[in-house]
């Protein structure tokens, strides 16, 4: 797996605190196998690759994460939102019947997943209609029916020993049916090829023409790894869909063909299908799939752990500082830093005690107010930032036009400080914290 090719890099970077454009290079190189391994398409990969490079490039230097991590991380987040990030609800009519089409190859699971969507709407209270418009093999009818009558849903089929039935015409009269039996949802099963051929093709955009369908959803069997794509622009090109559903996930295939589709025809994944029982079904959910993808969801666990870690770390030490009045502007600039690098500010000052009382003056910090404050503090000595006391005004003034802002800021951001200080010292005193004895004034 792609854990195990890492380790050696990894261990490489142990140590180092920057990415730099080689560490970037290597991580990225054992990324892009794994990718290809997974079945991801080689475009694909490529420009994958390209936009994870540029980001780890801009990247802020971590201080929680060693590098490797850091560009894992980064896959990661890229890899779920090119899966879609938001998981896609499947779109209903606001006036029923809601029609549903599904298309896709022989064996693609289409039938199968008929059965899966029908039981799966049932039991969130609607009343789904499947019909039968593979009409191509003669044992589809039935299989359909057999999976109805598991998921309890009605199957619309053609009349037997009316010689072979015309699917555009059953899926028109379903409709009817539908409306007349109270069916809010149509669920429109259709023939498939083993191949991509053009027969097919103009079935399926018959149908769909006939029934103006909600959804098309595009089955895929993620077995097929590589040809997914082909397949996929073949019956974007020829049906169009507005979804796609990924089927046999409980293979062994990693789930390539998710991230292929996707990016290839920019339609998002509703369903996955993982199993032959109806009950083996659900909504897609990208963060799943990406973990699937790298096959490494350990190291994405550990990620998180260090990063918390990390964060509880910083927060426990400030706490500690707070109670004592020990608090400086060093550990002041340090935890902006830290803040900024891992999300919003309110994050790790919400950690702090008595947090909620400070809900306005947060909420008014934002990235510029960050950037000049940071600026300012670094515009001062170690010295003064241990003991902002000592900045007379003509450092101040130094300060200010080393860092570009007025010395009003610098006055600000000193009182400020004063002022927060003395304010946490209260409150740790109030939540029990080591008042020290020497409580600044
Ligand atoms: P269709 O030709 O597209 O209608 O495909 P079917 O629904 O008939 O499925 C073809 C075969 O794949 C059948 O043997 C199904 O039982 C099987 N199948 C469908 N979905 C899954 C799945 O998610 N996992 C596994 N393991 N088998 C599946
Ligand atoms: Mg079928």
């Amino acid at each position: 797996t792609l854990s195990d090719r890492l380790t050696s890099v990894l261990q490489n970077l142990r140590g180092k605190g920057k990415l730099s454009e080689a560490d970037i290079d290597a991580t990225a190189r054992e990324i892009r196998i794994a990718l290809l391994e997974a079945d991801v398409a080689l475009p694909v990969v490529r420009e994958f690759i390209k936009q994870v490079k540029d980001r780890a490039k801009g990247a802020e230097v971590s201080q929680a994460l060693n590098p490797a991590q850091q560009v894992i991380k980064i896959v990661n987040e890229e890899l779920v939102a090119i899966l879609g990030g938001e998981t896609r609800r499947i779109n209903l009519a606001k006036n029923p019947p809601s029609v549903i089409m599904l298309a896709g190859l022989q064996g693609s699971g289409k039938t199968t997943l008929a059965g899966k969507l029908a039981l799966w709407l049932r039991k969130q209270g609607h009343a789904p209609l499947l019909v039968a418009c593979d009409l191509q093999r003669p044992n589809a009818v039935t299989q359909l029916q057999v999976v109805g009558e598991r998921a309890g849903v009605t199957t619309f089929a053609p009349e037997p020993g009316n010689g072979v039935g015309d699917p555009v015409e059953v899926a028109r009269r379903s409709i009817d049916e539908a409306r007349r039996a109270q069916h809010d949802v149509v669920i429109v099963d259709t023939a498939g090829r083993l191949g991509v051929d053009e027969e097919l093709m103009r079935q399926a955009a018959d149908i769909r023409d006939a029934i103006t369908p909600d959804e098309t959803l595009f089955v895929v069997d993620a077995m097929i790894g590589q040809d997914a794509v082909t397949t996929a622009e073949a019956f974007r090109d020829g049906v169009g869909f507005s979804g796609v559903v990924l089927t046999k996930l409980d293979g062994d295939a990693r789930g390539g063909a998710a991230l292929s589709v996707r990016h290839v025809t920019g339609q998002p994944i509703l369903f996955a299908s993982n199993g032959e029982k109806l009950e083996d079904f659900d909504v897609f959910h990208p963060d799943r799939m990406a973990s699937r993808i790298l096959g490494m969801g350990d190291m994405l666990t550990l990620i998180e752990q260090a990063e918390q870690a990390f964060d509880q770390e910083k927060a426990e030490q400030a706490a500690a500082k707070l109670g004592t009045g020990e608090l400086t502007l060093e550990d002041f600039l340090e935890q902006m830093q830290a803040v900024r690098r891992m999300g919003p500010i309110g994050n790790l000052l919400g950690m702090l005690p008595g947090a909620g009382q400070m809900k306005d003056q947060l909420a008014q910090v934002d990235d510029a107010h960050l950037d000049r404050l940071q600026a300012i503090i670094r515009g001062m000595t170690p010295a003064e930032r241990a003991n902002p006391k000592m900045i007379n005004a003509s450092r101040r003034q130094r300060i200010a036009r080393g860092s570009g802002v007025t010395v009003r800021d610098v006055n600000d951001l000193v009182n400020r400080f004063f002022e927060a200080r003395k304010m946490m010292q209260q409150m740790a005193g109030r939540f029990g914290f080591g008042m020290g004895a020497s409580a600044t004034k």
